[in-house]
Order: C-alpha cells, then sequence, then structure tokens
C-alpha cells in the first residue's frame, strides 16, 4: 500500500469531504496533500499537481509564499488570538483601515466574519436592519441574479440561484425575486457583450420599479458568476445597477469574494464600472489562501443608522467566535502588502494575455461552444455539438473525465459541470500556464469521446 493510500482509507474512514458525493470515491481517487509551494502541490507519493484553480479560488500568491508565512509566525508568537466584542487588537485595525483605503469610495466601515457566506449573511442582514432601524419595515425581500452564487447557508443560499446546490433545501430558504441576470453566454450571435448586458437590465429595471418597496437589497456577483459555471458580462451592468438601487433606494451588495483582489483585472471587479456598492463581500483571496477570513464593507450612513442608545435596540447583534482572527488579519495585511510592493496588477495583465493565447485554439474544437475571459479567469464551455450549443447530458459527467485525466497528467483542474475553467494563482509563470492548458486540451479530447 502507498502512503497515499494508507492516508485515503484513514480519511475515508471518518471524514466527509465538502461538496461531494462521497460514493465517488470507490472509483475515484482521493489525493492526500503533503505540502505545496508556488502553484505547485505535492502528494504523499511524491506526485506533484499545478494548482489551477487556486484551492477553490482562495490562492494567490502560490503555497508557502515566505512573505504570508513570516507574516503568520510572526504574528503566532505574539497573539494567536482574542474576542473581538468589546476587544481589539493591531491586525484587525491596520487591517480594516487597508481596507477602507483600497476599496472603492464610501465603504468606510469594515465588519469582519470567518467566510464568505458569513459575510453575505452579514450584508443580508445588515440591509434589512438599515431600513428596520429607519422605519422602513415593509422592505424584507432580496433581488438575486438567475445564475448566481453566494454561498451555502440558508441565507446565502437563498439569494443564489444555482439548483445543483439549492433546490434540495427549497422548502427552508426565504423567497427571493429572481431576475434574469446578464449572462453573455446566452447573447444573440454577433451581439455585443456590452450591448447585451444592457438589453437585460431592462428586466432588473422592471423588477425594481415593481417590488422597490418591499426590497431591501440587490446582490450580485460582479462581472463573474464564478460557481454559475463562470458566467461572465460587461461592467455597464454594473453601472446601470448602481444608478437604479439610487433611484429605487435599494441597497446594492456587491459579492466580491471570488473575483476581489485582481481576479477580474483590477483589485475590485466593481472598480471597471467605477461604482461603489453600499456592502462589498470579501473573503478567498483576502488571506492569500491562508486562512478563513471575511469582511463586509459598508458605508458611513448604514453604521450611523446603527448607532444609537443601547436601549433603543438598533445595535447590530451578530457575532462569530472567529471574528478579526489575528493570524487571518495578518495573513490578509501580507497579502496586501505584496499587492503595494509589486506591480501585481500590470505583471497579471502580461498572464492573462498568455493565458488568452494558450487557450486560442479551443475556439475552434468541435465541442467548444464558447471560450470566455474576465482578467486571471478563463473558461471554456464544453457541448455536444458545437451548432445549437447543444450540451452533454449532465448524467455522463464529461468534465469529471477531465479532472480524472488533469490529475494523471500532474493538473489540479476541476470543472464546473462541462465547463472547464482556469483560475491560477498569480505566480504561475508562462511555461506553466502552457502545460495546464496543454494538458486540459487533452483531457476535453478524451472526454468527448464516447
Ligand atoms: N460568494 C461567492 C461569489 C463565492 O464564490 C463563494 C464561494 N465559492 C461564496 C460566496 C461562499 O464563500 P465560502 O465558501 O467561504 O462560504
Amino acid at each position: 500500500m502507498t502512503n497515499n493510500q494508507r492516508l485515503t482509507e484513514r480519511d475515508l474512514a471518518v471524514l466527509w469531504h465538502p461538496c461531494t458525493q462521497m460514493k465517488d470515491h470507490e472509483q475515484l481517487p482521493l489525493i492526500p496533500i503533503k505540502s505545496g509551494q508556488g502553484v505547485w502541490l505535492e502528494d504523499f507519493d511524491g506526485n506533484r499537481y499545478l494548482d489551477a484553480i487556486s484551492s477553490w479560488w482562495v490562492n494567490l500568491f502560490g503555497h508557502a509564499n515566505p512573505i504570508i508565512n513570516q507574516a503568520v509566525k510572526r504574528q503566532l508568537d505574539t497573539l494567536e488570538h482574542v474576542i473581538l466584542g468589546g476587544f481589539t487588537h493591531e491586525a484587525a485595525v491596520e487591517l480594516a483601515e487597508k481596507l477602507v483605503e483600497i476599496t472603492p469610495p464610501g465603504l468606510n466601515k469594515c465588519f469582519y466574519a470567518d467566510n464568505g457566506s458569513s459575510a453575505v449573511e452579514i450584508a443580508l442582514k445588515m440591509s434589512f436592519h438599515y431600513w428596520r432601524n429607519l422605519g422602513k419595515t415593509q422592505k424584507n425581500r432580496f433581488i438575486t441574479l438567475e445564475n448566481s452564487y453566494h454561498g451555502e447557508t440558508l441565507g446565502a443560499l437563498a439569494v443564489g440561484n444555482v439548483a445543483l446546490y439549492k433546490d434540495t433545501y427549497g422548502p427552508l430558504l426565504m423567497d427571493v425575486i429572481t431576475v434574469p441576470g446578464p449572462d453573455c453566454y446566452l447573447r444573440e450571435e454577433g451581439e455585443s457583450w456590452e450591448a447585451y448586458s444592457i438589453r437585460r437590465f431592462a428586466d432588473m429595471e422592471q423588477a425594481l420599479a415593481r417590488h422597490a418597496d418591499t426590497v431591501c437589497a440587490v446582490i450580485v456577483e460582479p462581472l463573474v458568476q464564478c460557481a454559475g459555471n463562470m458566467r461572465m458580462y460587461h461592467p455597464v451592468y454594473l453601472r446601470l445597477l448602481r444608478e437604479a438601487c439610487d433611484r429605487y433606494a435599494v441597497h446594492l451588495i456587491a459579492d466580491e469574494i471570488a473575483v476581489g483582489f485582481g481576479r477580474t483585472g483590477t483589485l475590485f471587479a466593481c472598480e471597471q464600472a467605477a461604482i461603489s456598492p453600499d456592502f462589498l463581500c470579501l473573503s478567498k483571496g483576502l488571506t492569500g489562501g491562508y486562512l478563513p477570513l471575511s469582511a463586509v464593507l459598508t458605508t458611513d450612513a448604514v453604521y450611523q443608522a446603527f448607532y444609537d442608545d443601547y436601549q433603543n435596540l438598533t445595535a447590530f447583534l451578530h457575532s462569530h467566535s472567529y471574528t478579526g482572527n489575528a493570524l487571518g488579519c495578518r495573513a490578509a495585511l501580507a497579502t496586501l502588502g505584496i499587492f503595494q510592493s509589486q506591480d501585481v496588477l500590470g505583471s497579471n495583465r502580461n498572464l492573462a494575455a498568455a493565458m488568452a493565447r494558450a487557450v486560442d485554439r479551443f475556439r475552434d474544437h468541435p465541442n467548444v461552444a464558447e471560450v470566455r475571459q474576465t482578467g486571471m479567469i478563463v473558461a471554456i464551455e464544453l457541448v455536444k455539438h458545437k451548432a445549437g450549443r447543444e450540451p452533454f447530458p449532465w448524467q455522463e459527467r464529461r468534465g469529471l473525465r477531465v479532472y480524472r485525466h488533469g490529475l494523471s497528467q500532474g493538473v489540479l483542474l476541476r470543472p464546473l459541470g462541462n465547463v472547464i475553467y482556469f483560475m491560477p494563482p498569480y505566480v504561475i509563470t508562462e511555461q506553466e500556464i502552457e502545460r495546464m492548458v496543454a494538458v486540459a486540451w487533452q483531457g476535453i479530447q478524451q472526454a468527448v469521446q464516447d
């Protein structure tokens, strides 16, 4: 028995893995990872895997990054964690200052939590509670986009719209208003992303016109609906949405948990539309992929609506035990320090161009309906027939074949259904990009055969 097999056996005896049909592991090997370095992960038998998906989109500057390692180690010897109710610490303060400085204008207050879904819950609760504190108790609903994803806890799941994750729990979820989104995969042939995104806004305008009185906020993933198969849209939609939310007195929640910190080409995706949301949800890349931490940035106006004598019971009485964890904050500060000391966005532009060149040949593949890209995110939509974009039946799990092939060739791809995508750490080299894409190409060639 190999070292991998030994650990796998122990694992499967006791561990229940996230987002997994555990029975799959009767056939599909579980990969026990011993160590990571840069874009590479190494298992217990010495096999290496290029982490093409940044370990669920969290890793920015590589595994075992020396700068972040140092910062966390130093913090560890000083203060690992302290309650953030009634107490504070240097890393939490410094990080909040930094986030206020680098996020879009007007976001002046930072509320911490410890994962993305919790950040979404906080934004939803804060928005609802804001209107309530203002006496607008009829506002108790949310508008969301088709194909959106905001996390797995019940509130976050309710404002999401990916059937695979949501439908089972339907009876438990609050009712939301779901509007057709600007997903540009669905545009007419020859129509530009911009024209389509503008056209799709009519549905949002209509929903706001009808429901604004009872709606607290619209929640969106700016520019890329990541868990919804990496579907993309034009920034103009965000500009129109900001303007309409103002007009209808409805909050705008921007969930940049997946797209923040440079993934779309700018530090935050909202920058491409030159807008500030009322709530900005951050997590994942916030700590460079090191530790669970999230933050909700909001405005002075929101903060002030809660600021009152205790007896008036307007306070936001929401907490998580690990809120503002010191090690997480330190990892985040080190991560943001890298953005400050190096031209990360500039170097990402070169990497994004290299990815674009590498995937160009997929465009003519008979089983590829679309190759799309926003900054450092590239996705390939696999279909049964290019003409008419007829999809493969989902039961055939073609994407899984690409995953298997990737593993056999040392590349960790984790397709979303039949969408193969790349979202690598920013320390990837052009050579590694070519390797990653070549393996995906071979994987697709095999996956489309009967
Ligand atoms: N929002 C978005 C846009 C996400 O992509 C995710 C995670 N994939 C979440 C929220 C939830 O974050 P977490 O998994 O940390 O709860």
